[in-house]
């Protein structure tokens, strides 16, 4: 399974939704304890997240699809880690 799968569990999970089905929590946790990158970009996510609640726009998660967390996809770049 490649990290972008993960990451699509990682930030349905930084939402409160349910993971993807597939996925099960199990998997995402053990993927996260090998995969720094995972764990990384998950931090960033919930940060981002924080970040945004605390500013009150909580509701942009919602609104924009994954608005914030597309951000981080591409800081992450991701290519050549999983
Ligand atoms: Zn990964």
């Amino acid at each position: 399974m490649h990290c972008s799968e993960f990451r699509t569990a990682i930030s349905a999970r930084v939402d409160g939704e349910a993971l993807p089905p597939g996925i099960p929590g199990a998997a995402l946790d053990a993927h996260l304890r090998e995969c720094p990158a995972c764990r990384d970009w998950g931090e960033r996510a919930r940060r981002l997240k924080v970040l945004a609640a605390g500013l009150g726009l909580g509701a942009v998660g919602d609104a924009g699809g994954g608005f914030g967390l597309g951000v981080v996809g591409d800081v992450g770049g991701g290519s050549g880690l999983g």
